[in-house]
């Protein structure tokens, strides 16, 4: 009896999450119009990196892709983790399942708690969407995955370097790397202790993704598709993260779809397409592509400005002039709160941003290095013009 009632002290009521999500508007389908039946599931190899690899954007940028993740020492050192990550063997799952984890609503909170304690900072749970699943990996082999659920780890890539960053300087590789390692590293984890409570589970992170992120991240309620392209964007974080997922069968209750007022947004904002240094976000309508009605960005322009950046490791110019990247202080969750909930304030956030300075990096808190491994030598390197350098009014 004793040991029951300290089991279920464990499932309490108390405030789950890091962020107040429980505040924001749910609803039962994602702000971006998806026609489910039209999606046809991507094939890895055609992803925009993979492409240049192959040398679809030309010779340079093939020679290019594989330096692109380490050609900063830190970002190597982030990609080195991540490969070892990947290399993990899956443990075999437990035949016989572990007491009481057959209660949906219970294991939800149950991992997310798990998730949190592994120091995530936004968990979001879904039904696996079959067209979120990639038809072929990287090697050109087919990919079955029959998981019910999926379940989004979000790891921010850190405001205060954001913020200090032009955006395609040397440090942006470096910050989708920590997200993508420690992401990774949680999601492992926990795909591992799932098995070990008896159910499959498989971790999916950079290096070894078989499903495509934004639409489990939209039907996770982490976010909604915003004007950069395929990117989905918190309202907590902005554009500034990165999430891996472990697909499971373990029996969880899923979260439902948000709506923060986005879509209306982003039509207004345009600060990503006005700042890109390649041009490849638009200005335009969305448009209808794969089934998804969206913002399109031209993945080609983009690919090339990110592997083929002489003064920089990749790009996040976007991520860095957006709105919405700001730090959880009071008084941003009150401009958050007014950005969510009442429309015509949306016309002046761009404005707000430029009044604040925050359209400029705060070098001040810069705390990189400048560094470039040519050839296996470190050299100080230039970093890329203030931001702004190619803005379109
Ligand atoms: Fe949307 Fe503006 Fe952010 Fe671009 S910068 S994603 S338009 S909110």
């Amino acid at each position: 009896m004793r040991l029951t009632k300290t089991y279920l002290r464990s499932f309490n009521t108390k405030k789950l999450d890091t962020f107040p999500v429980e505040i924001l508007k749910k609803v039962d389908r994602p702000t971006t119009f998806i026609k489910d039946f039209d999606v046809q599931r991507l094939d890895e190899r055609e992803h925009g990196f993979n492409r240049a690899a192959r040398g679809d954007f030309g010779p340079a940028l093939k020679k290019e892709r594989p330096r692109m993740p380490v050609k900063h020492p830190l970002s190597a050192s982030l990609v080195n983790a991540c490969g070892y990550l990947s290399q993990i063997l899956q443990n075999k799952i437990t035949t016989q399942r572990a007491p009481r984890t057959d209660d949906p609503v219970m294991m939800a909170r149950h991992i997310k708690e798990a998730a949190y304690f592994l120091r995530a900072d936004i968990v979001g749970i879904c039904h696996l969407p079959p067209y979120a699943v990639y038809s072929h990996n990287t090697a050109g082999e087919a990919i079955e995955l029959n998981h019910k659920y999926a379940i989004a780890i979000v790891i921010d890539q850190d405001f205060k370097t954001a913020n200090a960053a032009v955006g395609n300087d040397w440090i942006s590789s470096s910050m989708s790397y920590l997200a993508y390692s420690t992401s990774g590293f949680i999601a492992q984890i926990l795909a591992d202790y799932i098995r070990r409570l008896g159910y499959p589970a498989k971790a999916h992170h950079a290096r070894n993704y078989e499903v495509v992120v934004p639409p489990i991240l939209l039907w996770a309620g982490i976010g909604e598709m915003c004007r950069i392209g395929d990117i989905v964007l918190s309202p907590f974080l902005g554009p500034r993260f990165k999430a891996a997922i472990v697909t499971t069968d373990l029996p969880l209750a899923i979260d439902k779809p948000i709506d923060f007022g986005l879509q209306d947004f982003c039509a207004k904002c345009m600060q990503c397409a006005r700042y890109c240094p390649s041009g490849s976000i638009p200005f335009d309508e969305k448009i209808t592509h794969n089934g998804y009605e969206k913002w399109h960005n031209d993945v080609e322009k983009c690919t090339k400005e990110r592997v083929g950046n002489k003064m920089g490791a990749s790009c996040g110019v976007c991520i860095s002039v957006c709105p919405w990247n700001k730090p959880y202080t009071p008084f941003h969750r009150f401009i958050q709160w007014t950005m969510r909930n009442i429309p015509f304030t949306r016309n002046f956030a761009v404005m707000g941003d430029e009044l604040l300075g925050y359209d400029k990096p705060k070098l001040k808190d810069k705390w990189w290095f400048d560094l470039e491994d040519v050839e296996g030598r470190l050299r100080v390197s230039q970093f890329s013009g203030r931001r702004g350098d190619h803005k379109k009014k």
